[in-house]
């Protein structure tokens, strides 16, 4: 099968919809594509886009051969844009999608399409925009003149600016089902263990426990457990374990830290036996447990946010108050 041609099993029901409206030409020029993230919204929208400008789609699909799917590939389609967060300066990845970005829009949807067909334009994730940049692209989504395309993705609906989801039509690409996501990722993972072991760790997100198991993650995740466990247990110094940390990448370890949480407590209250867990082995208290819990959900807000925390001290300040859990 070719690349361009491929969406994950779990989007079939949205493509087919899409499809259809397009073909009772009922297909609104703005979407608004959301769903959770780590589950392949970017590919679906990229493979939508495709469709919509591929000469001869085969069997419900873009065909991959023809001279639009070629300038795709070459990303020199002149009727395409996409737009998404920069490669910063410093290598790390911009956390907004500025102004200027937009105007590119702007001006590409003010000229008329150089090879005859349609424009598309894909924007991810969409609350990314900050309000200069969802402001411009405002009334290009009001008036977008004809065989104009709106793709946007977003994560956060709720943060995307009213005025823009107005606009659009919403199209939900929900979390995939858990039997669905195990039976795909089984062909990536075959340890069966390992893959329950990351699947719950991301949440359910197929991409995100592909992804941890291409970093390696998962030994990651084996040395972790530990470390905090000897923080516990007072064996270990806070600071010496942030330096090991900061390799893994701090989003990572968050998300992870809370999942794993999430997960003790989990247990802690269905009273298993057979795992009777740290909370309980070290005494901590619940209370004390899940107000950390807390405190890693606003670390990760922080560290997506445009504050650009000091990751460092960020983690540093999470492992002494997780050694201090006991004591208090
Ligand atoms: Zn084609």
């Amino acid at each position: 099968m070719n690349e361009s041609a491929f969406i994950y099993p779990w989007q079939q029901d949205s493509w087919d919809y899409l499809l259809q409206q397009l073909e009772q030409q009922r297909l609104p020029h703005a979407l608004l594509l959301q769903g959770p993230t780590g589950c392949g919204i970017e590919k679906f929208a990229d493979v939508f886009a495709r469709y919509l400008l591929c000469e001869q789609p085969a069997s419900g699909f873009p065909c991959g051969n023809c001279s639009q799917c070629h300038l795709l590939d070459a990303q020199t389609h002149p009727d395409f844009i996409r737009v998404s967060l920069e490669q910063r300066d410093d290598g790390k990845v911009a956390k907004v999608i500025k102004v200027d970005q937009i105007r590119k829009v702007v001006d590409f949807v003010t000229h008329t399409s150089l090879q005859g067909g349609r424009r598309v334009i894909v924007i991810e994730p969409a609350e990314a925009m900050n309000p200069n940049a969802a402001n411009a692209l405002l009334k290009s989504l009001e008036e977008p003149g004809s065989n104009t395309q709106f793709l946007l993705i977003a994560h956060y609906p709720a943060k995307v600016m009213a005025t823009i989801r107005s606009r659009c039509q919403r199209v939900e690409l929900p979390q995939p089902p858990k039997d669905v996501v195990d039976q795909w990722l089984a062909t990536y993972i075959t340890d069966d263990k390992v893959r329950q072991r990351l699947l719950g760790m991301s949440g359910g997100s197929p991409l995100l426990a592909l992804e941890w198991q291409e970093l390696e993650f998962n030994d990651a995740i084996g040395e972790m457990v530990t470390g905090l466990k000897q923080l516990l247990a007072g064996e270990q110094s806070p600071l010496t374990m942030a330096s090991t940390w900061l390799d893994v990448g701090m989003v990572n370890v968050v998300t992870w830290w809370w999942r794993w949480l999430l997960l003790e407590v989990k247990h802690l209250v269905q009273n298993s036996p057979e795992r009777p867990g740290f909370i309980r082995q070290f005494g901590l208290s619940e209370q004390r447990v899940l107000g950390f819990m807390q405190q890693l959900l606003t670390a990760r807000q922080q560290l997506e946010s445009t504050a650009n925390p000091n990751e460092q001290l960020l983690v540093e300040s999470l492992l002494i108050d997780w050694a201090n859990l006991r004591n208090r």
